[in-house]
């Protein structure tokens, strides 16, 4: 697709004949040059041959306007001079030229010299688009990455962590409390007579429950690094970092009375009574030599005096027991 800006008309029948054997070139002529531009945007030439001299027109002001326009920035602009004269030559050039030829040139050569250009133009673009839909296909990659990330990282009925990831930043904030000897506190939740639930309502109310209950759990984190994750079948898990005895315990018992306040129906302990849960403390700033499944065992001791002093309630590890 080539465009030629010529005020003359005679130069402009003059390269259609010279053009017009080659099948695949696609001429267009403007003579007035104050419609150079509109007629480039619209015809997108793959080469512009661009008159220097032209009355109320400035050739070269003409290629450096081509040169600001997005639509033709880059398009290759062979600039058609009455002579070979180096200081023309040089200012077109300057101005953004791609190639020089004195009128009128022999024919071969133009043609030539138009495929040439015609060619690295359209490579260019080609090299453009294929950049950009690998830009874009490697975004798409990054997304999709993202998503299968949250994906493996959490529990398919409640949406809180899966054990997979509570593993892992358990294990991360246990190496972190190593550094920073802060302390790390870990809550197990366990629903109460949760077995009877089922029994009583059925497994698919049992799932909406337990969703409830993550609901509840999700809520009383307040910090970013808190985790809540599901730990099990009908127990979860809450990593609070940098947080004390005194903390946990609070948000433990917050957590336990949100459950409550959730007022699901239940059979037992007696019927009437909501749906609760019994919650193990524990709060370890971890030491070297020891792992993070003593935080969970301790945790776990918590669960049971919770459970045995009779459920619905927070429990911690007796500190005599802690020597044996
Ligand atoms: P306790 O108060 O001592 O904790 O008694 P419990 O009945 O809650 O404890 P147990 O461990 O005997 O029962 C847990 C029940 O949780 C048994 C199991 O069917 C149920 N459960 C585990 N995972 C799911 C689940 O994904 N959906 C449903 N609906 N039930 C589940
Ligand atoms: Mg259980
Ligand atoms: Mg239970």
């Amino acid at each position: 697709m080539v465009l030629l800006v010529d005020d003359q008309a005679m130069i402009g029948e003059a390269v259609r004949r010279a053009l017009a054997d080659d099948p695949n070139i696609d001429f267009h002529y403007c003579s007035n040059p104050q419609d150079a531009i509109a007629l480039a945007i619209q015809i997108r030439p793959t080469v512009i041959l661009q008159d220097l001299v032209m009355p109320g027109a400035d050739g070269l002001a003409l290629v450096r306007e081509y040169r600001s326009h997005a639509a033709t920035r880059d398009i290759p602009i062979i600039v058609l001079s009455t002579k070979e004269e180096s200081t023309v030559k040089s200012l077109a050039f300057a101005a953004g030229a791609n190639d020089y030829l004195v009128k009128l040139p022999d024919p071969i050569e133009l043609v030539a010299r138009v495929r040439y250009h015609s060619r690295s133009y359209l490579a260019l673009q080609q090299r453009d688009e294929a950049y950009r839909a690998l830009r874009e296909s490697q975004q798409q990659l990054l997304d999709t990455n993202l998503v299968l990330q949250r994906l493996m990282n959490s529990d398919g009925l409640t949406g809180l962590s899966n054990r997979r990831h509570f593993d892992e930043y358990l294990e991360l904030e246990w190496r972190r409390g190593m550094r920073e000897q802060s302390q790390l506190s870990l809550l197990l939740i366990d629903v109460d007579f949760f077995k009877t639930f089922n029994d009583t309502f059925g497994h698919l109310e049992g799932d909406e429950a337990l969703r409830k209950v993550a609901g509840a759990i999700r809520s009383s984190c307040s910090r970013q690094s808190d985790l809540p994750a599901r730990y099990g079948g009908e127990e979860f898990a809450l990593v609070l970092p940098g947080t004390s005895p005194g903390g946990a315990r609070l948000v433990a018992e917050k957590l336990r009375r949100a459950v409550e306040d959730l007022q699901i129906a239940h059979e037992l302990p007696n019927r009437g009574a909501w749906l609760t849960v019994s919650i193990g403390v524990a709060t370890m700033t971890p030491q070297p030599g020891t792992t993070s499944r003593r935080l969970i065992e301790i945790a776990d001791q918590g669960l049971y005096n919770a459970k045995h002093g009779g459920r619905n309630q927070v429990g911690a590890m007796k500190l005599v027991a802690e020597g044996h």
